[in-house]
Order: structure tokens, then sequence, then C-alpha cells
């Protein structure tokens, strides 16, 4: 397949749509983005990568992160994680905390806000200094990735926690319910830490080889996790990935996805690639509206899509 030319098809054809959508502005850092920007990477598993648009520019990954905390959690506590979250989607906004109360402080999955703090609490009863912990997540993200320079843009973790009331909201309810075990405050930050940090389409579309190869890196032949657990992961990027347009999302590209409100999309076809795709401005569910567009314009033309 000619990947160039599908790729440089899809700059092309999402240029329309540029314009659309709004970037994330609950704090300075992400508002202040230009939004007509587009990347698109995807990385073979012996390594070829294929790029189009601004593929080196650097970009916060927010709630992609979520995807590399989980899996780690996983690797640490295989399934006795899942008693303090669940595995559905939740039909509701990333940040909500209606559900929450409802169902006694267990968050419906890891993606949403509620279940990426959780998991996060998780990791640091493992390294309770917010540092430490965050390093290990950073320091994750670096190997399998193959990236040693990935980190945080320290100004959006600050700004984050100055704008953190939703979050810090659902840290207490949580808390009062007996699901968070470390400090409130450090929980928080280190979750914020892990979503400031910053990566290009070409790093993010590599790290998720893992996933597209059942738990082991298909270039070093490292094992992260267990086929399972790579299975898992990918049942719940795809019914979880885009919150409360996770549907949405199977329905019009058909992989499993994880989004992030820096624009950021990753997505993985198993036994072939890891895709990242990268557009700031955000329909109303928080997802990349052109990201969004692009990936479904991909699977259209490869006829590569897990259904
Ligand atoms: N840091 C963001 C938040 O907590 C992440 C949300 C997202 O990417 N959907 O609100």
């Amino acid at each position: 397949m000619d990947y160039n030319a599908i790729l440089q098809e899809i700059a092309e054809e999402v240029k329309p749509l540029m314009g659309q959508g709004k970037v994330a502005d609950y704090i300075p850092a992400l508002a202040n983005i230009n939004p007509n920007q587009f990347a698109m990477t995807i990385t073979l598993f012996d390594g070829t990568q294929y790029s189009v648009g601004s593929a080196d520019t650097l970009f916060s990954i927010q709630s992609i992160s979520k995807l590399y905390t989980f899996t780690l959690a996983l690797k640490h506590y295989g399934y006795e994680l899942y008693k303090r979250i669940g595995r559905e989607p939740s039909g509701n906004p990333f940040n909500s905390l209606v559900q929450l109360e409802y169902e006694h402080g267990i968050p419906r999955n890891p993606f949403i806000n509620a279940g990426a703090i959780v998991v996060t609490d998780a990791l640091m009863d493992h390294h309770p200094q917010s540092d430490i912990a965050y390093n290990e997540i950073r320091d994750f993200i670096r190997l399998i990735a193959d990236e040693t320079t990935i980190d945080r843009d320290e100004i959006v973790a600050r700004s984050e926690m100055e704008h953190g009331y939703r979050n810090l909201a659902l840290a207490n309810l949580m808390k009062s319910f007996g699901n968070i075990n470390n400090d409130i405050l450090d929980v928080v930050q280190t979750y914020f830490n892990h979503c400031a940090i910053e990566m290009n389409t070409k790093m993010l579309s590599r790290s998720m080889l893992y996933l597209a190869n059942h738990g082991t890196d298909p270039i070093n032949g490292e094992v992260y996790i267990t086929p399972q657990q790579a299975k898992r992961i990918n049942a719940v990027m795809l019914t979880c990935g885009h919150y409360d347009a996770s549907g949405d999302f199977a329905f019009h590209v058909g992989l499993p996805g994880k989004s992030g409100v820096g624009g950021g999309i990753v997505a993985v076809i198993p036994k072939q690639m890891g895709i990242a795709v990268w557009s700031p401005a955000l329909n109303g569910q928080g997802n990349s509206l052109v990201g969004t567009h692009a990936l479904e314009l991909f699977t259209t033309k490869t006829g590569l899509s897990i259904f």
C-alpha cells in the first residue's frame, strides 16, 4: 500500500475542516495554540514511519497519558485494579461528577478523569512522592516510545493545578468514598504532570506498537504486558477512549483509540501499526475534530479497521 500517497490525500481532504471546532481553553497554555495545525504518523512493526504535516511538533498529550498510566497500573495490580475502577463507557463528559456520587466513588473506566485519578493514586501507592511517581510514568513512556527526551511542560502542569477545581472536586468526592489513598493535592498534581507530557505524532504512533502486538514490542521484543492485558486495554480504548463520543468514534473509524484535549489521538491496528494524529481544534466532546476525520479517512481508504 502507498501510505505516503494516502497520508498526503488525507492532509488535502481535511483542509476544508480547518477552522471548525475549538481549542481547549480551560488553561491559557492550551488556549493560545494555533488551531490550524495538522500532523499524522503511522509506525509499522519494523519501525518504518510515514508522516504528513507537522509530525515533529511537540504538543500536550493530555488524556492520551491515561493509556500509559492504565498500562502501568495493570502491570502492578492486574485484575485487583478493577476493585477500584470499572470498564464500562460512562456516556458522560470526561470530567463529569454526577455518576460518581450514585456509583459510590467507583469511576466507570480508567479513561475518564475520575478513573485516571484513581489509577494515578494506585501508582502512588508504590511511590507516594509525587515526583517519583511522575518519573515512573515518564520513564515508561520514554521506554515504549523509544525516545529519551520526553518530558512534561511545567507551565501546563502548574496552570492545570491553578484551574483544577473540577478535578480536585472529583478527587475529594472519591476520597470521601475511600477510593483515594494518598494526599489529594499530590495525586491531582501527579495526574496533571502526566497530562502535561509533550510528544509528537512520531513518538505517539511508535508508542502504540505494544498494544498492536499483544503487549510485546515488535521492534525490540520487550514484553511490556500480557496478551490478555493488551486485549483488555484495546477493548477499553474502543469502548471508552473518546468519552461520550466513543460509540461515534467506533462507528466512523472502527479502531481502538484514545484522545486528549491537546488535540492528539492515538489508534491501534492490531498486528499492523500504531497511528497518531494531531490537530488542536476539538469537537463538542473534547476530541480532535480534524483528527477524528483523518482517522476515518485512513480506515476508509486502506480498508484497515478491526471490523
Ligand atoms: N488535563 C485534562 C483535564 O484533566 C485532561 C482532559 C482530557 O484530555 N480529556 O481536564
